[in-house]
């Protein structure tokens, strides 16, 4: 049988990288190889995110051009996986109606059953999203870490020392901005002995950093049943429970609404050893009028007690946050308060963005939209001063020796992360430095993205 190609274009989250990674492993299963040409290929399957206005016109655009690669290639099949599919469905097939397969954000596991029903029936949308859902357990396999080393393609496996875990689907908590809620669904929690044996199949092939994933990893366990007991389980209890497999070295988790970081969950920060202490916190503004009007169900003076308990649990935490700028009905005294938050919490970096509408979102139907002009203006003069800040934060750890786990070889030599995220260029690096190994490292220098650093002998 004459072995078919693939390719996966992936845009948006870590949740949609995960997505893809499971999607690349059914095809390998069903003998299918990974090419990184879609013009080669029997299938392009583009995942997608709606997350900003911009991220939509990125997967049309793309839908665009495969059009004419398909013209020179009529046997390519065209899928459109993730949130855009999720949220467009048979209209996506409408607009384009050289996409044959439109899959929902549930329907990642059952892709070969599609591709089966579109060869023998033509086109097909599957968008069905059910509260009562059950993620399906979805175990790596060894080959599928090096996803690409198998096809005749230069480059091998991507990141096979760390992996994303996803915990948990969904959320619930309807902020007026966002469309997560209408693509992912209602939150659905893993059951905790799948998320266990797939962190153990990731460890027993090399894997040594784990990140749990979710929209808002602190309702794990809240909205289903996930310990076997049918007990009560909270987030805690899982990242205590993952932390002691044998072999996870380093752990790491996001996403938090900071509502649900609840006081438990934040001495892990201290109490679990290889927690790493570094924390992705999104605020989104500094204005309590505006979280308001987002939804968030959290005031700044909350937000900053939090911040304040974290930091008396874990004082090297480097915190890490999301900002959207210009959100309607924002006034220059409202953003001023978000520039006041960046100023008390000097976070050591932050994804900031300007505010666009989701069709289907609450945001959506509110007036009082900001001129465009001024959220670029808003948005600069933040990002500009974060910059600063991250740059400021970077020097502090100048002269400190950090435990850096050797990654990849860039363009400029070898490169690691320490436990802060920090991403560090080594300089006095030898071969027998493998990816994935844990090395000390004198840091020397500070750049405002990353750290310079030289092997440092503990002896
Ligand atoms: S908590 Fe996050 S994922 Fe959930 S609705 Fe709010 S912004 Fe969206």
């Amino acid at each position: 049988m004459e072995q078919k190609i693939f390719y996966i274009k992936t845009f948006g989250c870590q949740m949609n990288e995960r997505d893809s990674e499971i999607m690349a492993q059914t095809l390998s299963g069903h003998g299918y190889i990974e090419s990184m040409n879609y013009q080669e290929a029997d299938l392009v399957i583009l995942n997608t995110c709606s997350i900003r206005a911009k991220a939509e016109q990125k997967v049309l655009s793309l839908l665009g051009y495969l059009r004419k690669a398909k013209k020179n290639r009529p046997s390519m099949k065209i899928c459109v996986a993730g949130c855009v599919a999720q949220q467009e469905g048979s209209r996506l097939i409408e607009r384009m109606p050289h996409v044959d397969l439109v899959i929902g954000t549930q329907q990642i596991y059952h892709l070969e059953k599609h591709l089966q029903r579109v060869a023998l029936e033509g086109s097909l949308v599957v968008t069905d999203l059910r509260d009562d859902y059950e993620i399906p357990q979805f175990l790596p396999e060894i080959n599928q870490l090096g996803r690409a080393f198998e096809t005749h393609l230069p480059c091998p496996s991507p990141r096979p020392w760390r992996k994303f875990v996803t915990i948990m689907q969904g959320c619930n908590n309807y902020c007026t901005y966002c469309v997560v809620p209408y693509t992912r669904g209602r939150e659905i929690s893993r059951i905790v002995n799948d998320i266990i044996e797939e962190v153990k199949a990731f460890v027993k092939e090399g894997v040594q950093e784990i990140t749990l994933l979710g929209q808002n990893v602190n309702s794990y366990g809240k909205t289903n049943a996930v310990a076997e007991t049918g007990a009560s389980y909270t987030f805690t209890d899982l990242l205590k429970e993952v932390s002691q497999v044998e072999g996870v070295a380093r752990l790491r988790f996001t996403t938090s609404n900071p509502k649900d970081l609840t006081d438990e969950l934040m001495r892990s920060f201290r109490d679990v050893k290889n927690l790493c202490p570094q924390f992705h916190l999104p605020v989104q503004s500094g204005s309590d009028r505006i979280l308001k009007r987002m939804n968030r169900k959290y005031t700044t003076s909350e937000y900053l007690e939090k911040i304040e308990k974290l930091h008396d649990y874990c004082p090297e935490l480097a915190l890490t946050t999301d900002i959207i700028v210009g959100f309607p009905g924002e006034e220059d005294r409202d953003f001023e308060e978000t520039m006041n938050l960046l100023e008390k919490v000097r976070f050591h970096g932050s994804f900031s963005f300007k505010y666009s509408d989701r069709s289907g979102t609450v945001a959506s139907t509110f007036a009082e939209k900001v001129d465009e002009e001024v959220k670029v203006a808003r948005l600069s003069r933040f990002q500009s001063r974060q910059d600063e800040i991250s740059l400021e934060r970077n020097r502090e750890y100048i002269g400190t020796v950090k435990e850096v786990m050797i990654e990849e070889r860039g363009l400029d030599g070898l490169r690691g992360r320490t436990d802060t995220n920090h991403i560090v260029h080594l300089n006095n690096c030898t071969a027998g430095h493998a990816a994935g190994t844990i090395i000390a490292v004198k840091i020397i220098h500070a750049g405002q993205h990353s750290l310079q650093g030289e092997v440092y002998n503990l002896h």
